[in-house]
């Protein structure tokens, strides 16, 4: 019995997987389970595995600096504190280092204000070989608040758990890569139905609420808001916006790449390369239109086509004027583009995110169709791109602003030329055809983004 643990009344140890490396903590035998004091406790995640989310102030000093912790629930109890209340708290579990030892411990969260230390150690964390000295302090090693204020604390701090919302009303390939990847890193992640979300627009305190409920804060929101609910869609992307929610593509951006006019107007002013493009509103400007793109052959795009259901070929001058005309019948809004003829039924689409192409694939039309879309039976293929093809997409999506996008081009005979920016590309053919893991490089460019809580704040009251 050579090497006996000491204890005093006051000890410094670590909590690092709540990324809390420094805390001092009071000896408490008095107390069977240890207390950490956190405040804005909150529970989120899926029923069958709740996390809560806490913060704390980790230097009594320092109510400024808050470190937000998250963990996993482990009980929920009733706990008696020394003047006598009797609370329901949360416990987890979490590896307390202590001088040289290491072990995992049940700890309470309590938002009691004004506890000296923001932990106590209660029976079970305390060995019971171990000898506590009430008349001494720091009997282990002692650790220094600094560490708070050195790059390190962050580069070692744990992954937080966001709590993220997917916005879709498809439970679709993508929408669950989305959910199965965020959780596997450790996020919460909810699929909210765009058009069953409602929203209270006012000064004070806007929201947005779901099946009665208000919705909660979320970290960050990713859209995946359909063409046929866009306006709806993107006014609910204002509202998360105007709540302060991280939006990986913004209301503004959506609803600029999804007008083909609009996105081709950004595109010219930022001087991407596209097709030669014209659009008029009168009828008799049908002639014009035909020439300034240069004659037929030629591509006429309803300007809210997708998966290449309003692209139509006109071989000829006739056959052009007569899509025109029919569409103007309609009264449908649409585009005349010069048709590139050279990319022979091709086309290549780049995944952005955040700034960087993360993945490529060539796709090549079904036989018989100029258009190269999948949903119109085209085929994928892996493609290397050139560097004008990779910057071309990069100044694509940064010209909308987008997080994500999908940036599909032509190869034409004198360098890219950009059709469309979509920005809820989906991930399963690119997926497939490079191996490339899609859902998480956005969840990284997400976790750099977002930070869980305000690490730095004004103290409460
Ligand atoms: P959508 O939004 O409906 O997919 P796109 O503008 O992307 O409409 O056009 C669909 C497909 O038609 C493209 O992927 C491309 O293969 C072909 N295409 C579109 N415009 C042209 C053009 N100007 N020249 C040659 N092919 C084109
Ligand atoms: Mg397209």
């Amino acid at each position: 019995m050579d090497q006996v643990f000491k204890l005093g009344w006051e000890e410094w140890v670590g909590l690092p997987q709540l990324g809390l490396p420094a805390l001092k903590a009071k000896v408490d035998t008095g107390a069977r389970t240890s207390a950490l004091h956190a405040f804005d406790i909150e529970l989120f995640g899926p029923a069958t595995k709740p996390k809560v989310r806490f913060l704390i102030n980790p230097i009594p000093a320092r109510p400024d600096l808050a470190i937000a912790c998250s963990a996993t629930i482990h009980d929920r109890r009733d706990v008696t504190s020394s003047n006598g209340d009797t609370e329901a708290r949360y416990v987890i579990l979490s590896q307390l280092e202590i001088g040289p030892l290491r072990q995992e411990i049940e700890i309470t969260l309590t938002d009691r204000a004004n506890m000296s230390y923001r932990m106590l150690l209660g029976r079970q964390a305390i060995g019971a070989d171990w000898i506590i000295t009430p008349s001494e302090s720091f009997c282990q090693p002692q650790r220094s608040y600094e560490v708070y204020h050195t790059a390190a604390v962050k580069e070692t701090a744990p992954k937080r758990a966001l709590r993220i919302a997917v916005l879709s009303r498809e439970q679709n390939y993508t929408t669950q890569k989305l959910q199965a990847e965020g959780e596997a890193r450790g996020h919460v992640v909810e699929v909210i139905n765009t058009t069953r979300c409602y929203m209270a627009l006012n000064a004070i305190t806007p929201a947005v609420y779901y099946d009665g409920q208000e919705l909660p804060k979320y970290d960050a929101v990713i859209p995946r808001i359909g063409p046929s609910i866009t306006a709806y869609g993107a006014a609910i992307l204002r509202q998360f916006e105007t709540l302060g929610v991280y939006c990986l593509n913004g209301s503004a951006a959506i609803t600029a790449s999804r007008d083909k006019l609009h996105a081709h107007q950004i595109l010219s002013r930022h001087r991407i390369g596209m097709p030669q493009t014209a659009f008029a509103a009168s009828p008799k400007d049908t002639n014009n239109l035909i020439t300034l793109v240069g004659n037929a052959p030629l591509v006429v795009k309803l300007l809210e086509s997708s998966q290449g259901k309003g692209v139509v070929l006109a071989e000829t001058k006739k056959a052009a004027q007569s899509v025109i005309d029919a569409f103007r019948g309609l009264s449908a809004n649409f585009l005349v583009q010069n048709f590139v003829k050279e990319a022979a039924g091709e086309d290549i689409r780049c995944l952005v995110i955040d700034g960087k192409v993360v993945a490529a694939m060539k796709r090549v039309g079904a036989a018989d169709d100029f258009r190269s879309n999948l949903h119109r039976g085209g085929t994928a293929v892996s493609v290397r791109i050139t560097r004008e093809e990779r910057e071309t997409a990069i100044r694509s999506a940064r010209a909308f602003g987008l997080g994500i996008a999908g940036v599909d081009m032509l190869r034409g005979a004198d360098g890219p030329k950009v059709l469309e920016v979509n920005s809820s590309p989906g991930f399963e053919g690119i997926e497939e055809v490079t191996g490339k893991n899609i859902a998480a490089h956005l969840y990284s460019a997400i976790e750099k983004h977002v930070r869980p809580a305000p690490i730095k704040r004004r103290p409460p009251r």
